[in-house]
């Protein structure tokens, strides 16, 4: 089944009441009790049902009474979370149609690739050249941030062949081309566990999953030592309750969106998940801006308009949008 959601006209989902999973009592990233009710996204004028997700769940829920969706966030470690959250069945079905199809949300929400990876080559500091430079990219779609990396690393002579192993749920064939390899897997438990990988890619991808603390934990010990990881997370609560502040709605994209990861959330997290002595924060900063200038022009200087304050105080300015962290494992 394939989900065609035009997310530029529909920014919320409810599932039906069968399709929720129990509430969280506490944070579900790091298990405090001492989380921060700071809104409900339910009722809410913006709210829509689209149809080809009803007819997945069979069920007419305009007749029935949707469920409260609370939002949190948590004192200890700074995660902003949705509260309850979908099934990993709705979220699977949501995700396989979503991302990749053919959605005129898409060309909002994706970033070039090119410019994605050329991003990327930045953090990756005084590479020795080596044989083989392997690349994990979770949650990559068809793997194009990574092979574009990949040429930049073969065409500039750090690699000579470039293995990359892409995690995402709708899974392609396996393929060889030049001097670069690509494996598709599922779920990342699938990769065999004696691969260590020079970068992990989670660019957009970790507010989507269930489980983000197991997910950013397996992919940071996938890595090699000095090897880097980078992730680009929303940090977009800040924004919803300014808007509520002001009596205005800040439409939320639920459930594309389970978590917020913002600046205060990341420079915590070593400390969080007790890894400080094997990682180091390298890079943590907003994020790069979305909007490309030749393409919208207006809406890439309001972005940099809106993060600019973000540049010069860094994580005490709440309102970029998104974050972004390199990690580097310690020798
Ligand atoms: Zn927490």
């Amino acid at each position: 089944m394939k989900i065609n959601l035009d997310k530029s006209k529909h920014k919320i989902v409810i599932p039906e009441e069968n399709y929720f999973e129990e509430a969280f009592e506490g944070c579900p990233f790091c298990g405090s009790r001492s989380i921060k009710y700071i809104g409900n996204i339910h009722p809410s004028p913006e709210i829509k049902i689209y149809s080809d997700f009803l007819n997945i769940i069979g069920t007419i829920l305009s007749n029935r009474p949707s469920p409260d969706i609370k939002i949190y966030t948590c004192n200890n470690c700074h995660i902003g979370f949705f509260n309850p959250q979908p099934t990993e069945k709705i979220l699977k079905e949501f995700y396989t149609g979503y991302y990749m199809g053919d959605t005129k949300y898409t060309k909002y929400t994706k970033i070039d690739p090119r410019r994605l990876a050329s991003h990327l080559t930045k953090y990756l500091g005084n590479l020795s050249p080596r044989e083989t430079f392997r690349i994990l990219d979770f949650g990559g779609g068809d793997g194009a941030v990574s092979q574009c990396l990949g040429q930049y690393l073969l065409s500039s002579g750090i690699a000579m062949k470039i293995e990359i192993s892409v995690v995402d749920y709708k899974t392609l064939t396996d393929r060889r081309e030049n001097s670069i390899s690509q494996y598709s897997y599922e779920t990342l438990d699938l990769i065999p566990l004696s691969d260590e990988f020079d970068i992990v890619i989670a660019s957009a991808i970790l507010e989507h999953v269930k489980n983000p603390r197991q997910i950013i934990s397996s992919l940071l010990q996938k890595m090699k030592k000095q090897g880097i990881f980078y992730a680009r997370t929303p940090y977009s609560f800040p924004f919803y309750k300014g808007f509520k502040k002001l009596g205005k709605t800040f439409g939320m994209p639920y459930p594309a969106h389970l978590f917020d990861m913002g600046s205060y959330f990341w420079s915590d997290l070593l400390k969080t998940l007790n890894l400080s002595a094997g990682f180091r924060m390298k890079e943590s900063h907003t994020s790069l801006v979305h909007a490309e200038f030749r393409k919208n022009p207006l809406l890439t200087i309001l972005s940099y308009l809106v993060k600019l304050p973000s540049y010069l105080v860094g994580k005490w300015y709440p309102f970029s949008g998104g974050w972004e962290v390199v990690i580097e494992r310690k020798i």
